[in-house]
């Protein structure tokens, strides 16, 4: 074994030796696999092989794609059989809910340029006959399914990974890992130690553990699984060609052809996790017990949807554990707080996603950045408040909705509430619906008096839609107030904190007493963060961002932080806040304030303390309704004097609460993007429309040089605003835009905007069609709507209201 080396990674399941085989790819040659046993040996060996490019983040189903199609590159050079069927798959709805969910799928695809189609029932039967068509209402049929054969994918990724000048050790257990004075790491094994510049951690079923020798807790737990392989069926014999894979929605089955037989899997709800605090190391080659009582309903479905498996004898059941992230997604990229330590774990479909992520994390090692928009896997998505048990609750819940619809304007329920803001108990007594962000209670919507407050999982027009219409209407006519809490809050301070703010974000620097919107950008000119920046004192100012990029946004301040001269905190704790909003919201703050907060004295884009009524507060002249309005700032203790003095102040002006629904519908009318949707690591400045928050004037700053090669080259696509002939359905995000009958863009946020009553959808298209009277249709549930670009803001065009 070397004692020196550029980098470890820790596991060699499937993850691993893609991870491996990525590195020696983009050429890194001196990279060493460590394994505790024979490869394959975590959940690898058991899995059941089925690939799919399905996935409800489009950017993952990008990367599953990726993965699918590199079996062959990796068969070529490794000379090692994948074993791929690629037998086309079925998704199968049985009810008009999953038509609807498979409509949307379908849409969403469209944009990847992957050519799912739907296939009428009797296509359906005539592709799989063992199917009983009278149980579905519809068929989705993907021709990129299939299945693989798990150890022949992980050798072919583990050889390749050799060729190109990877060392694998086999049978070397890592038992500790000790950082370094000069960054790296000393990785300690039973068979003596190795020095690593750089360490991944993709330990699968040991993952949590491997963490912990850093001092890490993931967010990670194994959940048991089982799959059944069936005897030889007759009517699978006899056939010639390969049945396609299906996934069975209503009966939360996946099954696929195992030679004259059937492998039939499931995820039932009241899954079972396995090994929850700590995986034994002495774990390897064996089976966990079976228990096909825990999965008879479905197993029930299943026989009535497939009636042959009722006759079929079992050959075998396999019971294994494999780990799970709070939401399903892997949990990639570097870990905030450590140097040169990687992950590489929490993959719950290997043979999907195996590929995607050893691409996206060796990118990242050797340039700086993953090159693709992997927010929805990167690691930084949790804070500190996904805990053991918060991860617990989440991943059960995750598991069992495997195969479930999770609608757009649905909230799920485990884990919660976890964390409240002080004013937590007043919103719940007016009503509120709540969602969490970042593990933090916000209202999204108050229902109405008497009313269950409780949302109605939809694609279409939900039982909100009438409250926050009025909701709306009082921001828009009188004051409405809305809790801020959740947005990221950061102090920065110190000699250096202009001059160290000025590089890392890309507009000016405010004086004193003003705010400012800044883009931050990568190396790359992309945009990976939008912020408001305040100036509260001489060395002093305020940050506001997403809540929940938080931890990413904290890792990137981290590493690119000045060398001495800058303090820099989170107030996550330490801040709570309102936003007042409306016509008559200057009034409400007059109400309680002995300052003069005239548009004179206290214009837009102003930023000050003051006392409101008897509390200390800071106060910022903004508002994302695009309406006049304010956000005021306070600490967590008196947020409840706050409440009760602006309720009182505000009952005779009309003040009503509102929530983040209605935000978002008010933002809409003003073509207001936001962190996530809108802006993303994917896109420049100029293409989100942001380009006047980039001050080039400065020397320097993060993507400056980017940006100047951008603006030669022109966008490629442009954010624009569309309103659409919906009906009962608006967009909630990654529709397929069309135009001239192809698909030419998509949606990233949208909704209905109660004021102007129109519904809206934001989306990026190629620039060349961005123009004035720019006409689209946009795919709502299968649906083609027509969409009408629209130049200017539907609400206050002039910014009267906001500036007045
Ligand atoms: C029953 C079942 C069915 C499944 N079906 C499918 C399917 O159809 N399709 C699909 O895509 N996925 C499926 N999966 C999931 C799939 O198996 C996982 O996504 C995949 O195996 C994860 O791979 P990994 O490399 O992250 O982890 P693992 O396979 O667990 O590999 C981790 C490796 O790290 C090694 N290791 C850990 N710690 C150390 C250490 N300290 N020192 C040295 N080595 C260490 C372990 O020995 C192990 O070999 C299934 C899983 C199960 C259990």
């Amino acid at each position: 074994m070397k004692s020196h080396t550029q980098v470890v990674v820790i596991g060699g399941g499937v993850v691993g030796c893609s991870v491996l085989y990525h590195l020696t790819k983009a050429g890194w040659k001196d990279v060493v696999l460590l394994e505790r046993d024979e490869l394959t040996s975590g959940s690898t060996w058991h899995a059941a092989g089925g690939m799919h490019t399905l996935n409800g983040d489009p950017n993952v189903a990008k990367l599953q794609r990726y993965t699918i199609d590199l079996y062959k590159e990796i068969e070529e050079i490794s000379g090692q059989s994948c074993g791929v069927h690629m037998t086309g798959g079925l998704m199968l709805a049985n009810t008009e809910s999953w038509l609807d969910y498979l409509k949307v799928a379908q849409g969403r695809s469209r944009v990847l340029g992957l050519d799912n189609e739907f296939v009428s029932m009797a296509e359906a039967k005539a592709m799989h006959p063992l199917l009983n068509e009278e149980r579905f209402v519809g068929a989705l049929y993907d021709p990129l399914e299939g299945h693989i054969d798990p150890s022949g994918v992980t050798h072919a990724y583990a050889k390749a990974a050799r060729v190109g000048g990877a060392e694998i050790e086999r049978f070397t257990r890592v038992t500790d890992l000790q950082s370094r004075p000069d960054g790296g790491w000393d990785v300690i094994t039973d068979k003596g130690t190795i020095q690593a510049e750089h360490v991944v951690n993709a330990g699968g079923l040991w993952a949590r553990e491997v963490g912990r020798m850093v001092g890490l807790e993931l967010p990670i737990l194994a959940m048991e699984h089982q799959y059944l392989v069936t005897d030889e069926i007759p009517e699978v014999a006899a056939r010639e060609t390969e049945l396609p894979h299906c996934i069975d929605f209503g009966g939360e089955i996946y099954m696929r052809q195992e030679r004259s037989g059937l492998v039939m899997g499931t995820y039932e709800k009241g899954g079972v996790p396995w090994s929850e605090r700590q995986t034994p190391w002495d774990f390897g080659h064996e089976l966990l017990q079976p228990d096909l009582d825990r999965i008879s309903d479905n197993l029930e479905v299943a026989f009535d949807h497939f009636p042959v498996l009722g006759e079929a004898g079992i050959k075998q059941v396999i019971n294994g554990p494999f780990t799970f992230a709070p939401d399903g997604n892997p949990l990639v990229g570097p870990v905030r707080g450590l140097k040169n330590f990687w992950v590489a774990c929490g993959v719950m479909a290997g043979f999907s996603q195996g590929g995607g992520v050893g691409l996206a994390l060796s990118s990242w090692m050797i340039d700086g950045d993953p090159g693709l928009d992997i927010f929805a896997m990167d690691v930084a998505r949790f804070g500190d408040f996904a805990t053991m048990a918060y991860t617990n609750a989440k991943v059960r819940e995750n598991y069992g909705r495997r195969f479930k619809i999770t609608f757009p304007n649905e909230e799920l329920p485990a884990a919660r509430p976890l964390r409240t803001t002080p004013v937590y108990e007043r919103f719940k007594a007016q009503n509120a619906v709540f969602g969490a962000g970042y593990g933090l209670e916000t209202p999204l919507w108050f229902a109405p008096e008497g009313a269950e407050p409780v949302e109605t999982p939809s694609y279409r027009r939900s039982n909100a839609f009438e409250p926050v219409k009025e909701e709306c209407h009082a921001v828009r006519e009188a004051v409405g107030l809305i809790e801020t809490s959740g947005f990221a809050k950061y102090e920065v301070s110190g000699a250096g904190a202009e001059g160290w703010l000025g590089e890392i974000l890309a507009n000016r620097m405010p004086r004193q007493g003003r705010i400012v919107l800044s883009p931050m950008l990568n190396h790359e000119g992309k945009l990976i963060g939008d912020f408001t920046v305040a100036k509260a004192g001489p060395e002093q100012f305020f940050i506001f961002g997403s809540g929940i990029a938080e931890d990413y946004h904290l890792r990137w301040f981290e590493r690119h932080m000045a060398e001495e001269g800058v303090a820099l905190r989170s107030l996550r704790n330490e801040m709570v806040g309102f936003s007042i909003a409306g016509p008559k919201a200057r009034e409400l703050l007059a109400r309680l304030t002995a300052e003069d907060v005239s548009n004179e004295a206290f214009p837009f884009m102003a930023f000050r303390s003051m006392a409101l009524g008897m509390v200390p507060a800071w106060v910022g002249r903004i508002s994302f309704t695009g309406d006049l309005g304010y956000e005021i700032w306070v600490s967590p203790d008196y947020q409840l004097r706050l409440y009760d003095d602006l309720m009182a102040a505000g009952a005779d002006l009309g003040l009503r609460h509102f929530g983040l629904r209605a935000l978002d519908s008010l933002r809409l009318e003003k073509g207001f993007g936001t962190w996530a949707r809108e802006f993303r690591p994917i896109y420049t400045p100029a293409e989100a429309g942001l380009d006047r928050f980039v001050d080039l004037r400065k020397n320097a700053f993060v993507g400056r040089d980017a940006v100047l090669h951008d603006r030669e080259q022109g966008p490629k696509v442009r954010l624009v605003t569309l309103t659409v002939d919906a009906e009962a359905a608006d967009v909630s995000g990654d529709e397929a835009v069309w135009h001239d009958g192809a698909v030419v863009g998509w949606v990233t946020s949208g909704g209905y905007a109660h004021t102007v009553d129109r519904s809206v959808a934001l989306a990026y298209v190629p620039n060349d069609l961005a123009t004035e009277n720019g006409s689209f249709e946009v795919e709502i549930i299968g649906d083609r709507r027509a969409a009408q670009l629209q130049p200017e803001p539907l609400f206050d065009p002039a910014r009267e209201r906001m500036l007045g």
